[in-house]
């Protein structure tokens, strides 16, 4: 508690009051301490790939004579970690902007529409690893207060990591339903699933579920941070129910 007293004088300074100000700041220490972890870890996370290029650059400048198959080696290290950092940078500053723009928006967006462009984005991905990737929508039109862009980013992510961590011939289920009072999108997958314990913490910003599981799939961590942020803007919630090697559903439920 920060407590900040005035003293009231006359003109001829004698005390004639006093104005006692008490201000709760528990929330902004909270804020504040969210902030600054936030910087450390991101220092951290942008730190760690390029700290990787820069020696592997080094290490080529420094030797004439390394083979053609170490170097080709080496600079396959240095494009994936350049990658990793642009992927970092973009869901940064994805991050930022949407928690920045806490204005609520005029536009209209059509769940459906919206949807099936991020299917046409996706279905690649699912293909290259046969996985049955299906849709149902209970209208043919769902229209909801909301940027486009968001609406994009929240389908993207979610569908990318049911692709991501879903084996080879499995199954990818995304179901928009619009009822009476409110919008519910499931995007449920029968992949590798995720452990109870971790399940409290999935939503948190650059965390990933056992980092050895994690480390062939590419990620920042930051992917459900950003969905959760969204669902939040929109005054919506996000849920998940998931077994681990049976698969995970996330649920989204929009107000309209
Ligand atoms: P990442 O970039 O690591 O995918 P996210 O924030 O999108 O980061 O997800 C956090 C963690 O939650 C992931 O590392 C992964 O372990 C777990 N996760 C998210 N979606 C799924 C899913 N559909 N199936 C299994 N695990 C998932």
């Amino acid at each position: 508690i920060k407590v900040d007293p005035i003293r009231l004088e006359d003109e001829e300074n004698m005390i004639i009051g006093s104005i006692i100000n008490i201000e709760d700041v528990t929330e902004k220490i909270r804020l504040e301490k969210i902030r600054s972890e936030f910087v450390v870890n991101v220092t951290h996370e942008l730190k760690t790939p390029l700290t990787s290029i820069n020696g592997f650059v080094e290490t080529l400048k420094n030797n004439d004579d390394i083979d053609k198959e170490t170097r080709d080696r080496f600079l396959g290290i240095i494009e994936t970690e350049s990658n990793r950092l642009r992927r970092l940078i973009d869901d940064i500053l994805m991050l930022s902007f949407i928690e920045g723009s806490k204005q609520k928006t005029d536009n209209i967006t059509d769940l459906v529409q919206t949807f099936k462009e991020v299917y046409d984005v996706t279905y690649g991905l699912a293909q290259n690893k046969k996985i049955d990737y299906k849709y149902h929508f209970n209208k043919e039109k769902i229209l909801i207060r909301a940027n486009k862009d968001h609406i994009k980013q929240l389908f993207l992510n979610l569908v990318d990591n049911a692709i991501k961590y879903t084996q080879e011939k499995g199954i990818v289920f995304v179901e928009i339903i619009d009822k009476d009072d409110s919008i519910t999108i499931h995007i449920k997958d029968n992949g590798i699933g995720i452990p109870q314990e971790d399940i409290p913490r999935i939503f948190e910003r650059f965390y990933r579920v056992d980092k050895a599981r994690n480390k062939k799939i590419g990620g920042t961590g930051l992917g459900l941070a950003i969905v959760k942020h969204i669902v939040l803007s929109l005054d919506g919630n996000i849920s998940v129910n998931s077994k681990l090697n049976e698969g995970t559903e996330f649920i989204v439920q929009l107000p309209k």
